[in-house]
């Protein structure tokens, strides 16, 4: 267990005197006039008495507590000397815990009149303790004034503003109430010791909140300091999520259209700026020459492809089969044929038959990119899947040339892969059995040739 130190345990004390006050004070009939809490730690009694300063959580929270039933006025130091309440912890063997003694029957101070009491050391309590750990660093110790000395407009950023402005204006700074009163009606404001504009929270009995957030301070969303602010959080939020650096700003700041004041900060960011420009399509390479030639035949230069596996009832089991897609890279019209498998013989058949019903080619192009999914599902190259040499021979029988599109090149290539998608759209409405046998495959597949290539179109 973490050890607590000696004022925080004060601190502590303190607390529980308080809510033992509220417990009497809740339990008793007895009409009270005059509550008067004593501590002997003046550490404790800078804390409760202290309205400018931020401390860490633990103080603040407790500090708050205490603030919540008590006034500040009603805290009085007590001498160590005089402290009854020391009495049981001290270990000398002289200690009186009679019935008569003060342990029991309070300091004989309090028997006399109150202007008699232990009176503070004259002083201390404006004595500024410089080395109080349990005090935070001024985060912001500023709110916008019309007379304030420093132009908000010199300063780009919110933590540089703030640097500058501890270094020059250590006094009070004030806040002018040219708000317009509609945006902060509702919240309860008022104004703090140092005159800062806070609103009294919804949540102020959320002890567990700092202080800070069950009362944020009020800005107009029409200051440039808001801005400022606004865009510190949105750069420590690294430029993310509206919703949580507006909670975040919530913690500290209670700021009027803060959503607003967001949006027009982000749509101003730069880094977001970076972040949203999208980066312009290259500019695609000229088509290959065998796109545009106008006065040839349809399938003079041709894109061979494959799509699948589809598959097919045989007798009482299912079977893969293949589909390759022969466009015309010309007129885009294009011819399927079923291959039973991916063997380099099911390719020669199926380049075997379009030729001989479609041709003559002159120029036969693959796709040589990953994007051949073999039996096994993994993305392979057309290259990898069949014997390129095999397939070079017959080619070259029929006068053919062959060709290996560069992947790369998205201008190439891309044209055949869309009327991949095409077939498969079509057969998508026309299979209606998940696997019909061969025959009525292949009949789809000349369905879905003819709806692709829009012959029902001709007019009769
Ligand atoms: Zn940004």
């Amino acid at each position: 267990m973490r050890t607590m130190s000696i004022p925080r345990l004060e601190l502590q004390a303190a607390v529980l005197g308080t809510r033992l006050m509220d417990t009497v004070k809740r339990e008793h009939s007895v009409a009270i006039s005059d509550i008067v809490l004593w501590t002997d730690s003046k550490t404790v009694l800078r804390w409760i008495g202290s309205t400018h300063r931020r401390y860490k959580q633990f103080v603040g929270n407790r500090v708050a507590e205490i603030l919540e039933s008590t006034k500040v006025a009603q805290w009085r130091w007590v001498p160590t000397a005089d402290n009854a309440a020391d009495d049981a912890t001290r270990s000398q063997c002289h200690v009186d815990l009679s019935q008569k003694s003060r342990w029991l029957g309070g300091p004989a101070f309090l028997r006399q009149p109150a202007g008699s009491w232990p009176q503070p050391e004259a002083g201390f309590k404006r004595v500024p303790d410089d080395n109080d750990e349990e005090e935070m660093p001024s985060e912001f110790s500023l709110v916008a004034a019309n007379d304030f000395c420093i132009s908000l407009q010199r300063f780009s950023s919110y933590s540089r503003l703030l640097r500058t402005t501890a270094w020059v204006r250590p006094r009070r700074t004030c806040w002018s109430d040219r708000h317009s009163g509609s945006d902060i009606r509702g919240l309860a404001p008022y104004i703090d010791g140092p005159g800062v504009l806070r609103a009294y929270g919804r949540v102020d009995a959320a002890l567990c909140l700092p202080y800070s957030a069950r009362r944020p301070i009020i800005l107009s969303h029409k200051h440039s300091l808001t801005e400022m602010i606004v865009h510190h959080f949105h750069a420590k939020m690294k430029h993310q999520n509206v919703d949580a650096t507006i909670a975040e700003i919530r913690t500290r700041f209670w700021i009027t259209k803060l959503r607003r004041v967001l949006r027009k900060t982000i749509s101003a960011c730069n880094v977001c700026k970076l972040h949203r420009a999208r980066a312009a399509p290259p500019i695609m390479g000229p088509l290959p020459k065998d796109r545009l030639e106008a006065n040839g035949w349809p399938f003079k230069n041709t894109g061979l492809d494959y799509f699948g596996p589809l598959l097919v009832k045989v007798s009482r089991h299912t079977e893969k089969r293949w589909v390759a897609l022969f466009t015309c890279l010309t007129t885009r019209a294009i011819h399927l044929e079923l291959a039973h498998d991916l063997s380099t013989d099911s390719c020669i058949i199926a380049i075997r038959n379009f030729v001989c019903r479609r041709g003559p080619v002159h120029r036969l192009r693959s796709d040589n990119g990953k994007n051949f999914i073999g039996a096994d599902r993994e993305a392979r190259r057309f290259g990898d899947v069949f014997e390129s040499e095999r397939i070079q021979r017959e080619l070259s029988g029929r006068g053919i040339e062959w060709v290996f599109n560069c992947p790369v090149n998205p201008s190439e290539g891309g044209g055949w892969e869309r009327m991949v998608q095409c077939v498969k759209k079509v057969l998508r409405y026309t299979l209606k059995e998940i696997a019909p046998r061969d025959h009525v495959l292949v009949s789809f597949l000349i369905e879905a040739e003819n709806i692709v290539n829009g012959y029902h179109e001709v007019p009769p």
